[in-house]
């Protein structure tokens, strides 16, 4: 594939990286545009789950075709000013845990 066939990047999309702060191209030509999504397990979709393969003799399969809650829900998925983008250096990409960068009142909160 050709670069000028890769999907493009628009010019405000660009700023420092988020997780050294430095200019975002300071450890070589590539980087990572990254959307993290936080979900959470719904317990009581698990307990009913639970209680539906008891029903059906252990067969979890059949207890997913009745259950009536998604057994997981997102959330958190537009921290960083709306965009949800986390911006990163080829270098913090590679050594940086992504959760480590959801700004604390959001990943905790
Ligand atoms: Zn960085």
């Amino acid at each position: 594939m050709q670069l000028d066939e890769l999907p493009a990047i628009t010019d405000d999309q660009l700023r420092p990286c988020d997780g050294c702060g430095c200019k975002i191209l300071h450890a070589g030509p590539t980087f990572w545009l990254l959307r993290p999504v936080r979900a959470v397990v719904d317990l009581a979709s698990c307990r009913e789950r639970f209680g539906l393969a008891m029903l059906f003799h252990g067969n979890e399969v059949i207890a997913r075709q009745f259950a009536a809650r998604p057994l997981a829900r997102t959330f958190d998925q537009a921290p960083f000013g709306g965009t949800g983008e986390i911006l990163l250096c080829e270098h913090c990409a590679c050594t940086r845990p992504v959760a480590s960068l959801i700004p604390v009142e959001t990943a905790h909160g």
